[in-house]
């Protein structure tokens, strides 16, 4: 059974003088719980009392309440749309269980009619539009309708609601019948003459409670404000930087000075890391300063706690706190942190990204400060720490795009330097091949020493192109890992003198300044493949003769290095190298003076060839030099042979032809 047509409708149009009014749900609670109570305040007089609930869930707040008004008045009747369990019954009072899609489902109604006191309460729920959704909550639903002590209003609306009654529960006939009576018999007009005291206590009770709920939501939501102001201005300062430095300072600034404490630290750390330095820190007046000082975290159990836990770990008093303890007894160093940096509350929380420990914030409060963190407070630090580590993040990817930046920016230079010094190495013996060739085919009649003279040059540069190539082609193969080593006991001194012989071979023509050996033959053998050897070994040498004059000197010496290894310096008096480009003189086609202004002819490959046969033998090479004009000095290192057999090297000659061969590819 349904009943479309509204029972508040129904009233205006019986009582056309009515005019209806906007009620907020809190007012219209406050209405009825007043109404309800000034029923259980009253003697002898025994109303009639209807009240009609949108929903089953209204009424269940409300139950116990009419079990306390049913003991004053056998005519109670609460209404409501089930939910679960609601029905129609007769208990102590009525129940009518009346259909979701009645319209009694959108109205609140309460009728109280005595002898001494009446009053009504007839509304219906406003439908929300759109725009006030996202504002609306329960208590500010709005209804409109009638509320009123006026006696003929309260009696023809107890009418309307004892007839939706009948028409659920017709059995309740009768006792609808002696209702009406009651009302034909109470339908006096005018107000109530009752005392309104409880009425008037009640609703001002009710409505100082709506007032404290009022403010303790402005308080939170005013809290939340602040909160959320801190945590962007905070945030804003730090992501104005992309220097982890930076953003470090500001934070622990801002978070010190926000929260009052004593001591605020901000530091960069790993899971498994032992201790840091304190390089950030905010301090109160008067407190210790921690900046510089080693900060334990292995022993320190708060941090162990937060490294497994991943979440912050607050301790509002660091003498009571059990865990702190271990067998009674303070865990030292903690206990030792605690009592040196008087910490008397600590708070440690992780700056976390993507589960990634990458440092972590701690907050002192000293001296027996008699102040706790609230939850707000706790949670706005890891707001906080949760906004440093995306700052962190973006710092690192800011660094990574600069250290990218510089590599292109060095790749740009050697693609430069290829273009150049291909133009220049390659272009130049190639001009001389060719006007030598054509003056040697054009002129038949060319004196013998002439076209000597024209063949010998063309040679040269042939053999200076092949050269360039080669090397092209093995630091390719270097750098790509297509080289395969062939890493054997060996005596150094052979292989040196096997590169010596090489070098003067090659440079035969030129005037090479004085050359000397001080590698004894007494060495340990060395583990290496001697044929790449004896490769770094003769470009060190070109080198060193190469940038030094005729009149200087060039020394070759080796010894061991006192661990598993043994040095080899390659020592001139020559032009020197700025210590500034120590480092890049090995990179690819590194040429201090640039391939066009070159004297002294080469590929700029030389030393990265060195730099890569000798890691992959298992060495180091560095350069050493006091500067411009003060000489320079190559060291590399190779490893000694642990278990050397005399009878394996080879004898160096056949090194040397195998050296040669390979130099032919
Ligand atoms: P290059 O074919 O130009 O010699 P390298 O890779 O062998 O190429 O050397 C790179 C650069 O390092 C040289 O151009 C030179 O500027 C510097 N260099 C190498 N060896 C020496 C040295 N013994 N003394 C001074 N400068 C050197």
């Amino acid at each position: 059974m349904s009943n479309a047509t509204s029972v508040l409708e129904d009233l205006l149009q019986a009582l056309p003088e009515l005019h209806s009014q906007i009620y907020f749900k809190s007012s219209l609670t406050a209405l009825s719980h007043a109404m309800e109570d000034q029923v259980l305040a009253g003697s002898g007089d025994r109303p009639i009392v209807i009240a009609s609930f949108q929903r089953e869930r209204f009424y269940r707040q409300e139950a116990n309440r009419y079990l306390r008004i049913a003991d004053k008045t056998d005519q109670t009747y609460v209404l409501a749309a089930p939910e679960t369990d609601f029905a129609n019954h007769s208990g102590p009072y009525e129940t009518i269980a009346f259909n979701s899609s009645d319209a009694l489902s959108k109205e609140w109604h309460l009728v109280v009619l005595g002898q001494q006191y009446a009053a009504c309460l007839i509304c219906r729920e406003r439908p929300i539009n759109e725009a006030e959704v996202t504002l609306t909550n329960d208590q500010s639903r709005r209804f409109e309708g009638i509320w009123t002590f006026d006696r003929a209003t309260v009696c023809k609306a107890a009418a309307l609601l004892l007839d939706r009654i009948l028409a659920y529960r017709p059995e309740l006939a009768k006792k609808i019948a002696k209702a009406k009576q009651q009302i034909v018999a109470d339908a006096k007009p005018g107000f109530n003459n009752v005392d309104p005291g409880p009425f008037t206590e009640r609703l001002v009770t009710y409505l100082q409670a709506g007032q404290y709920k009022l403010l303790k939501a402005y308080r939170s939501i005013a809290a939340q404000e602040r909160k959320e102001r801190l945590v962007n201005s905070i945030t804003s300062a730090i992501r104005r930087s992309l220097k982890p430095d930076e953003i470090f300072n500001v934070a622990v600034q801002e978070l010190g000075q926000a929260l009052h404490v004593c001591r605020c630290l901000l530091y960069r750390c790993k899971d498994t890391d032992t201790q840091v330095k304190i390089q950030h820190e905010y301090l109160a007046p008067g407190v210790k300063p921690l900046q510089g000082a080693t900060w334990s975290l292995k022993n320190n159990p708060l941090f162990q706690e937060v490294v497994q836990r991943r979440e912050r770990i607050c301790i509002q008093d660091t003498q009571v706190t059990p865990w702190l303890l271990e067998d009674g007894r303070a865990i030292a160093p903690a206990s030792e942190q605690v009592s040196k940096w008087q910490i008397a509350a600590w708070l440690m929380v992780p700056v976390i990204h993507q589960n990634r420990l990458m440092g972590i914030v701690e907050l002192h409060l000293c001296n027996h400060t008699l102040r706790e963190w609230n939850e707000a407070e706790l949670d706005l630090v890891e707001a906080i720490a949760s906004q440093i580590g995306v700052a962190l993040i973006q710092a690192e990817a800011y660094a990574n795009l600069e250290e990218l930046n510089q590599q292109l920016e060095a790749l740009d230079r050697t693609r430069s330097n290829l273009i150049a010094i291909t133009g220049h190495e390659l272009r130049t013996p190639l001009s001389t091949i060719q006007v030598c060739l054509e003056s040697l085919s054009s002129d038949p009649d060319m004196p013998v020493e002439v076209q000597q003279v024209m063949l010998s040059s063309a040679l040269a540069d042939a053999e200076r192109l092949r050269k360039l190539v080669q090397d092209f082609l093995t630091l390719s193969d270097l750098e790509s890992g297509r080289v395969q080593w062939h890493v054997e006991p060996l005596p150094l001194q052979e292989c040196v003198d096997l590169a010596l012989s090489n070098v003067r071979a090659r440079q035969k023509f030129d005037q090479l300044p004085a050359i000397s050996s001080q590698v004894s033959d007494d060495l340990p053998m060395v583990q290496t493949d001697g044929e790449w050897l004896v490769e770094v070994l003769a470009k060190l040498l070109d080198n060193a003769c190469k940038f030094t004059e005729s009149t200087g000197t060039v020394e070759i010496e080796a010894h061991p290095n006192g661990g598993e290894m043994i040095e080899v310096t390659v020592t001139d008096t020559g032009r020197g190298i700025e210590p500034d480009r120590l480092e890049v003189v090995f990179d690819r086609f590194y040429q201090e003076e640039g391939a066009l202004r070159r004297t002294a002819g080469g590929t700029g490959l030389g030393l990265a060839i060195c730099r890569q046969i000798v890691h992959g033998l298992g060495g180091e090479i560095w350069a050493e030099s006091d500067g411009k004009d003060k000489g320079s000095k190559f060291h590399f290192t190779v490893p000694i042979s642990r278990n050397p057999k005399l009878e394996l090297a080879p004898p160096p000659k056949s090194r040397a032809k195998a050296t040669k061969v390979r130099g032919r590819r």
